[in-house]
């Protein structure tokens, strides 16, 4: 458990009155990431430093999320796809098995991270046994700078991506590259996903990195009819923009609600500005430049504010509430 995580009484009054009654009483958190100690354990202090997300949340049990989902929502039942923590200097075959483990002996689903370097074989064997529902593949197996210039399929190759199709199961996909959802070998990466293994279920993870508009707006212009092929999961998005663009949009058939736990366990919230995002925090991490020192005290949990926008733009619209917090997560990560 993080020390950090602490509910303040302006939490419960927050939750009261915007998201208890208005939130599913039961609902999917599609994108979180677990893991034990032992499989982060080479990951340095460099890495850590070096990345805002990793040192907001880095470690989460299943037992740290019972606590987590508890004192966060505690008149629902959450429902969790349990993801590993796919970074280069994690220990990925523990960490899967831990997965596994969680799948055999919970109620939970779980994604399966492959290496490009893994067999097709051992990865079919693998997760085939652990009754895995879909791929979490990452840039960080090709390169540890984040949003590096590298292909897709050099962290997810065609071999693994035939195997996908084969077993016609879902692939979490975060974007590499700079350019983010837009990015011109990004759309034409995708377009040859889609036209080459139409039997993958792709989940294009945070709406393509689109945590600005500038990005979600031109990408959807790129992508043309490709975005009806595809899945968006909410992972750590809050940009009201973003959200209003993906409802108007998008069939909400094809957006899956996420957390991305437990790098999002803060409080705060975030500003925009000329296609950069700023977190506004008020715990004291080493990257908290504190620009509104004032405010900080009065910040709810982000994660109560990222539904709070969802929920106020959904309005009454039961059925996609339903479908986007529910429905579309247990669709498409399937259990077999
Ligand atoms: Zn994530």
């Amino acid at each position: 458990m993080y020390d950090y995580f602490k509910q303040y009484p302006h939490d419960v009054v927050f939750y009261e009155k915007w998201i208890k009654d208005r939130l599913p009483q039961s609902f999917v958190d599609a994108h979180a990431h677990f893991n034990l100690p032992e499989h982060v354990s080479n990951v340095s202090a460099e890495a850590i430093a070096g990345d805002w997300a990793l040192e907001s949340g880095l470690l989460m049990s299943i037992e740290d999320s019972d606590t987590y989902l508890q004192t966060l929502f505690p008149d629902q039942s959450v429902f969790r796809i349990c993801l590993p923590w796919p970074l280069r200097d994690a220990d990925t075959v523990a960490n899967n098995q831990y997965i596994a483990n969680l799948i055999q002996e919970h109620d939970v689903r779980g994604l399966f991270t492959v290496r490009p370097e893994y067999s097709r074989d051992s990865i079919e064997e693998a997760f085939v046994a652990g009754h895995f529902s879909g791929f979490k593949p990452y840039p960080y197996m090709a390169s540890t700078t984040k949003g590096a210039d590298v292909s897709i399929f050099d962290f997810m190759t065609h071999e693994q991506f035939k195997l996908a199709n084969e077993l016609k199961t879902a692939i979490l996909l975060h974007l590499p590259r700079r350019g983010r959802l837009p990015d011109p070998d990004n759309i034409a990466e995708i377009h040859l996903i889609l036209d080459r293994y139409p039997d993958i279920k792709l989940v294009v993870a945070h709406f393509g990195r689109s945590f600005c508009i500038e990005h979600f707006e031109k990408g959807l212009e790129k992508l043309g009819s490709d975005v009806q092929g595809l899945y968006f999961d909410t992972a750590a998005v809050l940009n009201p923009r973003v959200f209003d663009m993906a409802f108007n949009k998008l069939d909400h058939r094809r957006i899956l609600f996420g957390t991305d736990f437990p790098i999002m366990l803060w409080h705060g919230k975030r500003e925009w500005s000329d296609g950069q995002y700023h977190n506004l925090v008020r715990e004291e991490f080493s990257w908290n430049r504190h620009p509104y020192p004032d405010q900080e005290k009065d910040y709810t949990f982000y994660v109560y504010e990222q539904i709070k926008t969802i929920l106020d733009l959904l309005g009454s619209d039961e059925q996609s509430k339903q479908a986007i917090f529910k429905e579309n997560a247990l669709n498409v990560y399937d259990q077999r």
